[in-house]
């Protein structure tokens, strides 16, 4: 019954998501059909329209990796890799919208390589998905470390930001599909509310662990632990 009950929930969450960026194209390509609309006007509407269906297109990017990662049925892909390497990948690929705010991205390479056996792809996504966060909600001239370390049997990475925290009630929700704090905000910068659970899903499928730490107005930390062999 729990589960039905969350399965009718996501989908009422997804309905709910998809309208608003419809409603917005379908309201601006009936303006655009008007012949006398000044060039200027129709390339701000052309552009809002842009912006709305990169937004479903994301949704639904979203969406599927999630309804992918929850099916019991999938198995991951195991092959052996060095994280350190992957780190410093994900890292550049993320480094141009930190310029952008002015953040400095400092990455704490260990002296030795590490290498894990796991899902390549699936831990990348979780890389990608906390350290756009950390960019997204820290403010200008922030900053971010990052630090990969190994134990005996697993590989620890945390991802600190100077950002704007969060206070307990909200760290109680943010792995829920859909959940975030501005909703509107978030929209804005391209958030679909989604990315934690993404993230967290593809931890958890590696026997794995994810643990956040913040404080209101300080900064956030958020530290997954991943075996380094596959574990039945
Ligand atoms: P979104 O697409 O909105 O970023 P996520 O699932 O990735 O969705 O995150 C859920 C919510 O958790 C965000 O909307 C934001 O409010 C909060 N959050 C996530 N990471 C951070 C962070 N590093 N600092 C502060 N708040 C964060």
């Amino acid at each position: 019954a729990k589960q039905e009950e969350t399965r009718q929930k996501f989908i009422s969450d997804i309905s709910h998501e998809f309208q608003t960026p419809l409603t917005a194209i379908q309201g601006f390509a009936n303006i655009l059909k008007d012949e006398d609309l000044p060039k200027s006007q129709r390339q701000k509407y052309a552009d809002i329209i842009l912006f709305h269906s990169k937004r479903l297109s994301t949704l639904s990017k979203n969406m599927l990796q999630l309804t992918l990662l929850e099916r019991e049925e999938v198995e991951l892909e195991y092959t052996t890799f060095s994280i350190v390497e992957q780190l410093s990948r994900v890292i550049s690929t993320q480094e141009n919208q930190a310029i952008l705010k002015d953040i400095e991205i400092v990455f704490e390479k260990p002296r030795k390589d590490i290498t894990v056996n796991g899902d390549e792809q699936r831990l990348e996504q979780v890389w990608i998905n906390i350290i756009s966060n950390a960019i997204k909600y820290t403010d200008n001239g922030g900053l971010i470390t990052i630090k990969v370390k190994k134990t005996s049997k697993e590989v620890e990475v945390s991802i600190e930001d100077t950002g704007r925290g969060m206070s307990k009630e909200v760290i109680s929700h943010i792995f829920e599909r859909f959940y975030r704090v501005d909703k509107s905000h978030s929209r804005e910068i391209g958030g679909t509310g989604l990315g934690l659970a993404i993230a967290r899903s593809a931890v958890v499928m590696h026997r794995g662990a994810i643990k956040v730490f913040s404080q209101p107005g300080e900064g956030t930390t958020f530290t997954m632990r991943i075996p380094l062999n596959y574990v039945a």
